[in-house]
C-alpha cells in the first residue's frame, strides 16, 4: 500500500538568548552566543491533523523570562488551524515547554508515553534538578484530561495512522518520544528534545537538562534509523531550523516554516 504524503511545518512561538556554555554536559570551552528558539509543530494532509506539542503561555514566559512571540494556538491560526478542532495533539513530553496551553485544544486527545505520566506524578519530582522544567499546573491540567478520557497512553511505539508514528526513545526524559512522519521527501524525523540542536545528536554530545545521558546518546542511534538521512531529523530548539527551511510564505517569514522538503 502507497503511504500518504504529510505537509510538516515548524512553528516558532518563543525564543531566548543563551550562550554555548548553558547548553552541553560540561560546558563548552567556546563562550559565544547560541540562542534559543521554541516551537509546536504541525503535520497534516487532507484527511488528518496532527499538533505536537502545546508550548508555554504568556503567563509562564514571563515568569521565566522568555520572549514569547505568539501564542501556539495564533501560530496555527496563522496556517488555518482552529484549535478547537484539532482532534490529536502528540505531547512529546512533559517538560513546561511542550505542554502548556492544553485548554487551548478543547476538543483533542493527548497522546503520551505511559513512562512520561509516571515520571510527572512520581518521586522524582521531590527533587528540584527535575521538577524545576514542570510547571504543575500543566501536571494537574493533563490529569484533569485524563479523569476526562482524553489522554491515550502509549508504551513503545505507535502507529497514529499510515505514515504517521511516535517512537519512544527516553532519556531527556523517562517518557520523550518523538515522532516519524511520511513525507514527499521520504521519512522525516520531528526529534523534539531527543535531540535540542543539530549539534548534540551530530557530535554525540548531550544537553544538560537530562535523566539519563546514556539513553539520550543511545536515542541519537534511533532518530538516525528512523529517519530518511540525518538531513530529515528536526531539532527541538535549533534556530538553524528557521535558518535551514523555507518560510511558509512572504508573510509567515520567521514564524513558519516547510519540513517536507529539503533543507538549504
Ligand atoms: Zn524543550
Amino acid at each position: 500500500m502507497q503511504l500518504p504524503d504529510y505537509e510538516v511545518f515548524a512553528l516558532r512561538y518563543a525564543r531566548r538568548d543563551a550562550r554555548r556554555p548553558e547548553h552541553f554536559v560540561g560546558g563548552d570551552p567556546h563562550d559565544a552566543p547560541m540562542p534559543m528558539d521554541y516551537f509546536v509543530w504541525l503535520i497534516r494532509n487532507g484527511e488528518r491533523t496532527f499538533v505536537v506539542d502545546s508550548g508555554f503561555t504568556a503567563e509562564v514566559a514571563a515568569r521565566r523570562k522568555r520572549e514569547y512571540l505568539r501564542a501556539p494556538k495564533a501560530a496555527l491560526a496563522l496556517l488555518g488551524v482552529r484549535a478547537e478542532e484539532v482532534r490529536d495533539v502528540i505531547i512529546t513530553h512533559m517538560h513546561y515547554d511542550h505542554v502548556g496551553t492544553l485548554l487551548d485544544f478543547p476538543r483533542a486527545l493527548f497522546h503520551i508515553q505511559d513512562d512520561e505520566m509516571g515520571f510527572v506524578t512520581g518521586r522524582y519530582m521531590r527533587h528540584a534538578r527535575f521538577a524545576h522544567s514542570i510547571e504543575v499546573e500543566d501536571v494537574v491540567g493533563m490529569v484533569r484530561m485524563l479523569f476526562k478520557g482524553r489522554v491515550v497512553f502509549h508504551k513503545g511505539e505507535a502507529e497514529l495512522a499510515p505514515g504517521v508514528s511516535l517512537h519512544h526513545i527516553g532519556g531527556h526524559t523517562p517518557g520523550m518520544q518523538s515522532v516519524r512522519v511520511h513525507t514527499k521527501r521520504g521519512w522525516v524525523v520531528l526529534a523534539s528534545d531527543a535531540t535540542h540542536y543539530y549539534e548534540h545528536f551530530e557530535a554525540g554530545r548531550c544537553f544538560p537538562t537530562v535523566v539519563d545521558i546514556g539513553r539520550t546518546l543511545e536515542g541519537y542511534d534511533t532518530l538516525r534509523r528512523l529517519a530518511e538521512s540525518p538531513r530529515h531529523i528536526i531539532p527541538g530548539h535549533d534556530p538553524l531550523v528557521m535558518a535551514r527551511y523555507p518560510a511558509v510564505s512572504k508573510e509567515l517569514e520567521g514564524i513558519a516554516v516547510r519540513l517536507d522538503v529539503m533543507p538549504a
